[in-house]
């Protein structure tokens, strides 16, 4: 239910878009399919995923054939379906960790203003729900603010951050978290880590130092790299992700701020893009509004 307000626009723009595309035609026709390529372009799919998505319309539908809006409706959402299982993620429905891995260890990257502290929170608020004892690191150091800005979430959360003074090494950040971590007998670890993109050799090199520092503590850490990004940006959003994934492994992504932008597609795109699971995605700036990436939800919410 949440999900479904959480995408209202998106909803709303596409659906009454799509209406509007096939209003009046008694066929797909190329005219159809041009304004459908249109449609999902401007909902941020991206056009090499629009075009794919086009291709399997037209591989299923006979141009001549009468198709009416509902109909139409329905063939997309399989399509669109179709195309995200083709990736083996986004089945999931609740927030979970290995049970095998303790603690495990998830280092977030992403740069500024994305959401990455409001994901952090609200992914620690939802781990400790489920009775996870979670602590926070707070290895960006280069801006004061996001040190202060995650202790404010860690004490609305009412969990532990580990942090030192703003410019310290962000390694070391991470080395005394996870040590914490370890003391502590935690079951999660979220690290937050640098938002700087401008140079991209420092970024890799960071992000690896800090790999290899953690490792020191706990072997084969981080289990998880999470990027979030921001959905409401649209291809900025295709763009980081091309970076950051050039600079480091990204296991999962996390889609924030799809609340109020009719840009929500660019979780099909990315999803389809970058073959890497759209973990979580982001609803609004309450601590409640982080919401498991589950495709099938997804795209039944989109079109229904
Ligand atoms: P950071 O610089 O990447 O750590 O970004 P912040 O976590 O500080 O978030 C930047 C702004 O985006 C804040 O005003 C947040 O409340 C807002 N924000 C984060 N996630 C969401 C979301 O899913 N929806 C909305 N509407 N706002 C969000």
């Amino acid at each position: 239910e949440s999900l479904d307000k959480g995408l209202e626009k998106t909803k709303s723009t596409f659906l009454s878009k799509l209406g509007k595309a096939v209003v009046g035609k008694s066929k797909v026709d190329d005219d159809v399919l041009d304004s459908l390529e249109e449609i999902l372009v401007s909902s941020d799919v991206g056009v090499d995923t629009t075009l794919r998505i086009i291709k399997r319309i037209e591989a299923r539908v006979s141009k001549d054939k009468y198709v009416g809006t509902d109909e139409l409706n329905r063939i997309l959402r399989e399509e669109i379906a179709g195309l995200l299982s083709e990736t083996n993620f986004g089945t999931e429905t609740e927030y979970s960790v290995p049970k095998d891995k303790k603690p495990y260890v998830i280092m977030v990257v992403g740069v500024n203003g994305v959401g990455k502290t409001t994901t952090i929170g609200k992914l620690a608020y939802q781990f400790k729900k489920q009775g996870l004892k979670v602590v926070l690191g707070a290895a960006d150091t280069f801006r004061a603010a996001a040190i202060d800005q995650l202790q404010v979430w860690a004490d609305r959360v009412d969990v532990p951050l580990v942090r030192q003074n703003m410019g310290s090494d962000p390694a070391s950040v991470a080395f005394d978290t996870l040590s914490s971590a370890v003391n502590q007998n935690a079951d999660v670890v979220i690290i937050d880590t640098a938002g700087r993109l401008h140079n991209k050799v420092n970024l890799m090199n960071e992000l690896t130092k800090v790999k290899r520092v953690m490792q020191k503590v706990v072997p084969d850490t981080p289990h998880e790299v999470l990027l979030v990004l921001d959905g409401s940006t649209g291809q900025n959003a295709f763009e980081q992700a091309k970076q950051f994934t050039k600079a480091t492994e990204v296991t999962a992504l996390a889609v924030t701020k799809l609340d109020g932008t009719a840009k929500g597609g660019v979780v099909i795109g990315i999803s389809d893009q970058f073959k890497i699971p759209v973990k979580y995605i982001g609803v609004g700036e309450g601590l409640d509004d982080l919401q498991v990436f589950n495709k099938i939800e997804f795209v039944d919410s989109f079109f229904s």
